[in-house]
């Protein structure tokens, strides 16, 4: 399971934290999200008010957490870190609101996956910073209205789809992460290596930044397992793109960075299906995997790449699908 597997030991997730770039100016890529960004925190700092919301679109991995650590560094508050599937009921929310201290950054993650009851006090809390708590049950239910301390809050989703307007709208600025391309992973990757001191000669941070998916996480992972093949292999000083290629293969990461879930879907397409169409349920199960998994992690790459495409009546595999596979195109003509 990718999404599990994006979740480490605590180790790992330690190194991940240290690897968080901590202003904007350290953040690479994502130009215009950046240069939005840094104008509406000045702009706040300015009239010094706490920043509009801000929402945050796009697949795990791509810096939805470090912008919004990012933001409340820069903007010199106190984050306070929760997600969607902890907010199960309003009053979860109204635990949580009612106790921010004035001009914090509050950011959920996964806030699709909020409780519908949740959202609706959100709506709100972003307008007003005023809640409404009900009290008692039945006819002499009562709401008494509470006054919230004034503050930001940053939403990240995977999946902004499924936000519902009103919520959506209430966003001052949403921001959609796009993938990383080649030059902008080395440079995560040559950060990265220089901070744990890993020696690697350009070659090698291109051949790691090339299998790294568009995403910076998966660049830093594959990078501790390199090192961690350097290290066993005694090979310090000369780490080669060989040495990056055997250690890669033995994470079952291809030359083009596509895992084992990724190459799943793409077989179950092109070899069960026949190419497709092929609708999301179907393949999921045949791949025994969650629909969402399939949508938010594995399907946004392989449509990126060009490798599998979107119809209305499902998902396809492109000719270059094909060919990454070893298939003859012989088959797509069927479909
Ligand atoms: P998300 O919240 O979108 O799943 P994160 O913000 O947790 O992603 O980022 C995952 C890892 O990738 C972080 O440890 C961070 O170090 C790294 N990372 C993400 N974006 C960048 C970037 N633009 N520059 C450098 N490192 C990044």
């Amino acid at each position: 399971n990718v999404v599990d597997a994006q979740v480490a030991d605590d180790s790992e997730l330690a190194i991940e934290g240290a690897l968080r770039p901590s202003s904007l100016g350290e953040f690479i890529g994502q130009h215009k999200v950046r240069g939005q960004l840094q104008l509406l925190l000045d702009a706040a700092r300015m009239q010094q008010r706490p920043a509009d919301h801000i929402l945050l679109a796009g697949p795990p991995g791509l810096g939805k957490t470090t912008l919004a650590m990012i933001v409340a560094h820069e903007s010199g508050r106190t984050l306070r870190l929760s997600s969607g599937p902890a907010i199960q009921h309003a009053g979860d929310l109204a635990a949580l609101l009612s106790s921010l201290v004035p001009g914090e950054v509050l950011f959920i993650d996964e806030i699709h996956r909020m409780a519908r009851s949740a959202e609706e006090m959100l709506y709100l809390a972003m307008e007003d910073f005023r809640i409404d708590i009900m009290v008692g049950k039945g006819a002499g239910a009562t709401s008494i209205p509470l006054d919230l301390a004034p503050f930001t809050l940053v939403g990240a989703t995977t999946r902004s789809g499924l936000l519902p307007n009103p919520l959506r709208d209430r966003f001052g600025f949403t921001a959609h992460l796009e993938f990383y391309d080649a030059e902008e992973l080395e440079a995560v990757v040559a950060r990265s290596a220089d901070r744990l001191e890993v020696f690697l000669p350009p070659a090698a941070r291109a051949e790691i930044a090339r299998r790294s998916r568009g995403t910076p996480r998966i660049a830093n992972r594959l990078l501790r397992r390199v090192r961690d093949y350097l290290v066993v292999h005694g090979r310090g000083e000369e780490a080669a793109v060989a040495d990056v290629s055997a250690a890669l293969d033995l994470y079952d990461v291809d030359a083009i960075g596509l895992d084992r879930l990724d190459r799943a879907v793409l077989e179950a397409v092109v070899r069960r299906f026949r190419g497709g169409p092929v609708g999301l349920n179907t393949l999921a199960v045949t791949v025994g995997e969650e629909a969402e998994t399939i949508e938010s992690v594995v399907e946004p790459y392989l449509v990126r790449i060009g490798f599998m495409g979107r119809t209305p009546r499902g998902r396809i595999a492109t000719p270059e699908a094909y060919t990454h596979l070893g298939v003859p195109h012989a088959e797509a003509a069927l479909r």
